[in-house]
């Protein structure tokens, strides 16, 4: 039986999934007790309020992949019929399939300034989440096959883990005239886009060891 997230309970639109979370837990939790079989729970899900309220906004996701004004006309049509459309918008391509070639990429001018005001840097940002981890636990990130990165992916798309990670985790480094991947797993915030954007789907997040990770203070 998936609950929570892990059944992709959040209501994207809100923001909101803990009381989907609890909703989803109590209702297999009861289902177990009653049936003592995992069968029957996903249709027991979809015809509860939260399968109903799932259903209500299932299009708004999958309408950003379109662009942004396709994405926000759907969404005012989808709030207007409460999810009514008799259609279902799918996610046909994954996020990791997503990222174009270098190739056919001109990045636009953005007119960045210098940032002045904390955090001014994502190290910075990591000190903020006090993330720690015992240094001694095996790594919790794994990449498959590290010649990609400094082959395939540097040409192909100038490794944008790099970039994706908000905690600066992945670095190209040049070691003895050689360039390679470092990871500084310790850095960790536990989002997860790795595991999900890396363009070649080599990366794999794991659980750290109990209790390691970000301790987001006074949130
Ligand atoms: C930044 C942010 C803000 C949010 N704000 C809100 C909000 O304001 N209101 C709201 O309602 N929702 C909010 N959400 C969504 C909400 O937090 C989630 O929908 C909800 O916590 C999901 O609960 P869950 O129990 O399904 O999963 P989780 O809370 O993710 O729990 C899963 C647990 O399983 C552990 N785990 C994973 N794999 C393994 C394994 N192999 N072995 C052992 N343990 C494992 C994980 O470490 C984790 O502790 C927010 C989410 C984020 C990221
Ligand atoms: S899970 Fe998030 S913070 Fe951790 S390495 Fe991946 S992208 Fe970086």
């Amino acid at each position: 039986m998936l609950i929570g997230d892990a059944a992709g309970g959040v209501n994207v639109p809100k923001i909101k999934g803990v009381h989907q979370a609890i909703r989803s837990g109590m209702l297999a939790a009861e289902h177990l007790a009653e049936t003592g079989s995992p069968e029957g729970f996903d249709a027991l899900w979809r015809a509860s309020a939260g399968g109903r309220e799932l259903r209500a906004v299932r299009n708004f996701k999958p309408g950003f992949k379109r662009g942004l004004w396709w994405g926000l006309a759907n969404s005012g049509l989808e709030v207007l019929t409460r999810g009514r459309t008799p259609w279902t918008l799918k996610n046909a391509v994954p996020d990791h399939q997503r990222l174009k070639h270098l190739s056919e990429y001109e990045s636009p001018p953005r007119g960045w300034v210098e940032r002045t005001l904390p955090p001014r840097d994502r190290l910075a940002s990591v000190f903020f989440a006090s993330t720690s981890h015992d240094e001694g636990q095996p790594a919790h990130l794994k990449v498959r096959d590290t010649s990609i990165c400094t082959d395939r992916c540097a040409r192909e798309f100038d490794n944008p883990c790099q970039r994706f990670c908000p905690a600066n985790v992945y670095e190209i480094v040049e070691d003895s005239g050689r360039r390679r991947l470092q990871i500084n797993a310790a850095n960790c915030v536990h989002c997860k886009a790795c595991d999900i954007k890396d363009p070649y789907g080599i990366i794999d997040w794991t659980p750290p060891e109990g209790g390691s990770g970000p301790n987001y203070q006074s949130l």
